[in-house]
């Protein structure tokens, strides 16, 4: 396993000098998804350290490296590092306990060995550890599960699942992440413990659902979703067992797409859910609901407009592309030539540039004055008539420039005043 080392040694060398620091004093292992991912050829998303230190020590040796270090959440012993540009989670080697929470251990304790830490991850994928010589801990058997594509608890599921709900949410995200298979017995505790993930706090369901819905294989996580039973612990009557997921294999990876993909297959209103910001779930609500709609020409940007969901002409835009990527996606087809034309007919009748406005300079330079008045005067209706606030018609356009000039005049007396 030497050659995971070159991953850190070579793209991280600040990580590499703080593993070799601490390993001088202690035993400090790289653990978790960046051993995994080393085993799957794709890059670590994070690097994390497993140490004997206490985290006194870890910021103690730090501290004599002049590294800034800080600990995060006390109770759990972890302690980040920044060298330079880098930054490293040390986590002290502890066992963890549960009670009713279920999801936050009751209590920790640390001064356990490096195999008692692996043994309280959640997958054996997980639980492997490597040292800075290269030797891979892997007590579980985790390779030998990643070669063979398999998500397996360590230890007995049901007990896992138990300590933890939201394990069973992750099970399902990497399983469509990289399109592994949940081992027997761990689903067969899925399906019996899946009514726990109600428990969980919104925000953590919303989370591992993004993260499930934007994944690589996102159609795997939907179906696992529908068979183990946890669509309908998180989102109840709404989920409706046997919905397909097969859009998901088209739909872009876009957060707003997926999301909407997810209020369209069940119903719109389970998109208000915490975690999620108001814009994103006005945008995936509307989609959900609009997105199969024919387009209609102008009338159906006029329709839209008129939504609080599009404040602007750049909003609107937008919108368009994003019903267009919806619908050709949940439809299997590309928009049909006539629409396209018609979208681009649209777009040509809007104007972007000056010249396109029905007014010319000399026009507008009779109510406003000459020089540098006029192009902001310009400025202004082009915007104007994107927003929709006037039409681009010669006579409205002047007198609206007119209505305009009043109101500010008339502004400016009251504020002399
Ligand atoms: P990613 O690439 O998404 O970051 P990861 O495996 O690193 O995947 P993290 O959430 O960063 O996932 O967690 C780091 C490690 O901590 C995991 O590999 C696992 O060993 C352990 N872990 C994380 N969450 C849990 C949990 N809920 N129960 C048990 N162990 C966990
Ligand atoms: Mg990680």
């Amino acid at each position: 396993m030497k050659e995971f080392l070159a991953v850190v040694k070579n793209t991280h060398p600040n990580i590499w000098d703080v593993w070799m620091k601490l390993s001088e004093s202690s035993q400090t292992v790289w653990v978790g998804g960046g051993v995994r991912n080393c085993f799957l050829k794709i890059p670590p998303s994070d690097i994390d350290l497993a140490t004997s230190l206490t985290p006194d020590e870890i910021i103690q040796v730090a501290d004599q490296e002049g590294w800034r270090a800080d600990q995060v959440g006390a109770a759990f012993g972890v302690v980040v590092i920044r060298n330079g540009e880098d930054q490293i989670e040390v986590a002290t080697f502890r066992t963890e306990g549960y009670g009713e929470d279920p999801h936050r251990p009751e209590w920790v304790e640390f001064g356990v060995s490096l195999e008692d830490d692996l043994a309280r991850r959640d997958f054996t994928m997980n639980g492997m550890a490597l040292t800075i010589e290269g030797e891979l801990i892997d007590p579980f058997g985790g390779a030998q599960d990643i070669k063979e594509k398999i998500i397996r608890t360590i230890g007995k599921g049901e007990e896992r699942f138990m300590e933890d709900a939201l394990r069973m949410l992750r099970a399902v995200r990497f399983a469509s992440r990289f399109n592994f298979k949940i081992a027997e017995e761990t689903r067969e505790s899925i399906c019996r413990l899946a009514p726990k993930v109600a428990q969980l706090s919104q925000e953590r369901i919303t989370e591992e659902m993004e993260k499930i819905l934007l994944s690589e294989y996102g159609e795997v996580g939907w179906n696992l979703l529908d068979s183990l039973g946890l669509g309908q612990a998180m989102f109840l009557d709404h989920w409706k067992k046997g919905t397909s997921g097969v859009a998901l294999t088209y739909l872009p990876k876009v957060r707003v797409l997926r999301w909407a993909f997810l209020g369209f297959a069940l119903s719109p209103q389970v998109l208000d859910l915490k975690g999620l910001d108001r814009k994103l779930i006005n945008q995936a609500t509307w989609l959900a609901q609009e997105g199969l709609v024919r387009w209609e020409g102008l009338e159906t940007l006029r329709k839209w407009s008129k939504m609080s969901v599009f404040p602007n002409f750049g909003a609107l835009i937008e919108g368009v592309l994003l019903w267009r990527s919806f619908r050709e996606a949940i439809l299997g087809s590309d928009l049909s030539l006539n629409e396209q034309l018609g979208i681009i007919e649209i777009f040509r009748e809007i104007p972007f540039y000056p010249a396109q406005l029905k007014v010319n300079g000399n026009q507008v330079g009779e109510i406003v004055g000459a020089g540098k008045l006029v192009g902001q005067a310009l400025d202004f209706l082009l915007y104007q008539v994107q927003e929709g606030f006037v039409a681009n018609e010669t006579e409205e356009l002047l007198k609206y420039l007119i209505e305009k000039k009043v109101e500010r005049n008339t502004e400016n007396l009251i504020s002399k005043e």
